[in-house]
């Protein structure tokens, strides 16, 4: 052992974090977490797993009793809805717009589920009239799965509308709400959503590794009378309940990870604080201000205007440019990450998500700046000089 190497501290960089999650932790989220960790069945934890089940439901706009933070990223909330709603023969319709409804598939797939798949291109909404059409040709339907906020494109679907049509032909929904929840308007219970999965990482701007669920009490009877067994013991809603509910009788299912429910706990706080219309439209107000820029620069949107989310802002890569090149620049000269484009989009676009604390005027100026200098430098066809005076130009408007 005389070669091992001594390792030191880590000590990460401070990045403008502007990429597809995760997005800037404020300072506030970071202390809650070194605050003293406490036993997970200690009275005074028990009282803060209540408050944010309280906080959640705020945020989801929900009165469902199951609303909690499964201790796992954003694909554990996914794979949570589906084990438990779905059962080996179910038939399960996912509209598929971009990467995280193809994962949808693969989950209905590892259910023993047969999915029924309605597509539409990347960069579109889901097409609430190719569902129809599946749910008539497929009357047998158990449950249909969406993505409310495609990640990947940057397109937003209709989810009230969806949810609707599913009801309407005797479905379940399961709506995918990572990218959603604290960014743009979502309500769990004006909408009927029956299942409904998001990250601590997106617009909650909390540290990755935690995924808010909530589940209607119509979800609660499907999973109540089940005919198998969850395949998954860690999942399984009928274990979890007996820890997440009533707090007088919690027992152990497994080790919260108490730090983390810390950060999570706070970053709700002050989305409380600041009112979940005021964020929806503080999303709003930056995203136009970003547009605003991109659009005195030349460059263009991937996603049609009326289909596109505030959070989650894909750029096309102007002909020619080197997208690895401009990513580096970014990193290296100003701290700033962006997102790539994922599968078929990789080298096509470019991901600026407007995400919870990133949503602010001084990351929107930062990313126009450093895009403006960078391709100016790199030559591409773009007007220089002009996106920081146009985003400057919409906020001293306002
Ligand atoms: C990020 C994301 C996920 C996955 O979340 P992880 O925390 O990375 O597991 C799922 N769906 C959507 C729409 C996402 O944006």
């Amino acid at each position: 052992m005389s070669d091992q190497p001594h390792i030191q501290s880590f000590q990460p960089p401070h990045r403008t974090l502007m990429g597809p999650g995760p997005s800037d932790v404020h300072q506030r989220v970071l202390d809650a977490m070194a605050r003293p960790t406490v036993g997970h069945l200690d009275p005074a934890f028990v009282g803060m797993m209540e408050e944010l089940k309280t906080l959640l439901r705020y945020a989801f706009q929900t009165n469902n009793d199951l609303t909690f933070p499964v201790s796992g990223p954003g694909s554990v909330g996914m794979e949570t809805c589906f084990v438990n709603l779905v059962e080996p023969g179910d038939k399960v319709i996912v509209c598929r717009n971009g990467v995280f409804g193809g994962r949808m598939v693969e989950n209905v797939k590892r259910c023993g589920g047969v999915p029924v798949l309605v597509d539409d291109a990347w960069g579109s909404a889901v097409d609430s009239g190719k569902l129809e059409d599946a749910l008539k040709a497929n009357p047998d339907a158990k449950v249909v799965a969406f993505v409310h906020a495609e990640t990947s494109t940057g397109a937003q679907s209709d989810a009230k509308t969806l949810v609707e049509i599913a009801h309407r032909h005797g479905c379940l929904t399961i709506v995918d709400a990572v990218t959603s929840l604290g960014g743009t308007p979502l309500k769990v219970d004006e909408w009927e959503v029956d299942a409904i999965y998001s990250g601590s990482q997106k617009c909650l701007s909390c540290t990755p590794g935690l995924s808010p669920v909530s589940f209607s009490a119509r979800a609660i009877e499907t999973v109540k009378n089940r005919k198998t067994v969850v395949q998954s013991w860690f999942m399984d809603l009928n274990l979890v309940l007996g820890y997440w509910s009533a707090a007088t009788k919690r027992t152990y299912h497994h080790t919260a990870p108490i730090n983390a429910l810390y950060g999570l706990h706070e970053s709700l706080v002050m989305l409380q604080n600041e009112g979940l219309e005021n964020s929806w439209n503080r999303h709003a107000h930056n995203y136009q201000a970003l547009k605003a820029g991109f659009d005195a620069m030349g460059l263009k949107f991937f996603v049609q205007e009326d289909q596109r989310l505030p959070q989650l802002n894909a750029i096309c890569i102007p002909e020619g440019i080197d997208d690895a090149e401009v990513r580096r620049r970014l990193l290296q000269d100003y701290n700033l990450e962006i997102g790539v484009g994922l599968g078929d989009m990789a080298g096509k676009i470019w991901r600026l998500g407007l995400m919870g604390y990133s949503s602010r005027p001084e990351n929107v100026l930062l990313a126009l700046r450093a895009l403006d200098e960078v391709l100016t430098d790199m030559k591409a066809p773009i007007q220089s000089g002009r996106a920081v005076v146009a985003a400057n130009g919409f906020y001293d408007a306002k």
